[in-house]
């Protein structure tokens, strides 16, 4: 750019910002307010704060011209509605996890953790740079919805059961709460897996309309008190290997927004992704700790042979899904072709720096 058209260009900004400085009307028509729904209960730690974060934050960057407010489970729609909500606009976003709308699509499980999927990292990997972002919004765009990864609980537990479980056979006929398509494989094994919200979780256990829950880990699980009303903590969760939650915008609004705003939403979602993995990989730790050394949880690992079984049925539930329809299999193409990749490259460098770091050498 010359020096006399930057500076042409220069004066031309000036005299736009002079003008929007003394005329406060125009100002005002600029600023909008956006409804967030969420699938969870109000400040609840990580998700329903992490939400709430979000929320801030797109209101800071924007320095006000989008003020996010947020409305919790319930508040403006119930949890599992407010995907419709923003579909149709009676909300502009949501903050959720994507295997709740499965009933709309089952390739949404994708974009929140699908059984022996994706772990943290490696969901992050395939959404900005395997493709998954651009099979998301042509998903989600036919619900008129363009969503953002925007959060990650990590690892899920395996769940609270008040049995123990040596075999696959006793899945049998276990009433448990597992959304997606972990529930999916369960009920292949058996079990009668249903979909609740978290904060119904605990009465339904209390009342024994259901035996066993999954839930997140152990921060989130020790806010909702499970320990109270089951007795054995299994790990580690097949269903949910590195659930990402999401962000969904109206596409209509998301359409309407200044290339600006638009980034402001991209990279606040993005900034909460990783903060909020890093608060789970922090509470989680503190947390299991006051489970087991505070409340007497029992911790049991689900057996090699268990997890091959699960791990069969899971196989043929996702071999089965991707059958559905075109989408779902290339989506499920690009999926578990990433998934290749990852385990490889995971055996060199994660897998294998973990099992170099617990070997029996003095550290500290
Ligand atoms: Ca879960």
């Amino acid at each position: 750019m010359k020096r006399r058209d930057f500076l042409a260009g220069a004066a031309a900004g000036a005299a736009v910002g002079a003008a929007s400085t003394i005329s406060s009307p125009a100002i005002a028509q600029n600023k909008r307010t956006l409804k967030m729904v969420t699938t969870w209960p109000k400040n609840f730690p990580g998700l329903g704060t992490g939400a709430a974060r979000a929320a801030k934050r797109i209101t800071d960057m924007s320095d006000g011209q989008l003020t996010v407010k947020l409305y919790a489970a319930g508040e403006l729609v119930p949890a599992l509605e407010c995907f419709d909500a923003v579909s149709s606009g009676t909300a502009d976003l949501y903050h959720g996890a994507e295997y709740y709308w499965q009933g709309k699509h089952k390739a949404f499980n994708f974009f929140t953790a699908v059984p022996f999927g994706l772990t943290a990292g490696e969901m992050d990997a395939w959404i900005h740079h395997g493709g998954g972002q651009e099979l998301w919004d042509d998903l989600a765009a036919d619900f008129n919805v363009k969503a953002f990864a925007c959060g990650n609980t990590g690892v899920q537990m395996g769940g609270w059961f008040n049995k123990e479980i040596n075999n696959v056979e006793d899945m049998k006929g276990l009433k448990i709460r597992m959304p997606g398509l972990g529930g999916e494989v369960l009920r292949k094994l058996g079990a009668a897996a249903v979909t609740i919200p978290g904060g119904e979780i605990f009465p339904s256990l209390q009342s024994g309309a259901i035996d066993a829950t999954e839930w997140v880990g152990p921060w989130n699980d020790l806010a909702f008190g499970f320990y109270k009303v089951a007795k054995f903590y299994y790990y580690p969760g097949f269903h949910e290997p590195g659930s990402t939650l999401s962000c969904g915008v109206n596409l209509d609004v998301w359409k309407s927004l200044t290339p600006q705003h638009q980034e402001i939403i991209r990279n606040a979602t993005m900034a909460e992704n990783n903060y909020m993995m890093a608060e789970f990989n922090t509470r989680n730790g503190d947390s299991l700790d006051v489970l087991i050394n505070k409340h007497g949880v029992q911790l049991r690992k689900f057996s090699d042979e268990v997890m091959t079984e699960i791990g069969k049925a899971s196989g043929e539930v996702m071999r089965e899904v991707a059958a559905e329809d075109e989408k779902t299999a290339k989506i499920f193409k690009s999926f578990t072709d990433f998934r290749k990749k990852a385990i490889r490259w995971s055996d060199m460098s994660d897998s294998a720096f973990w099992a170099a770091r617990k070997l029996p050498f003095q550290y500290e």
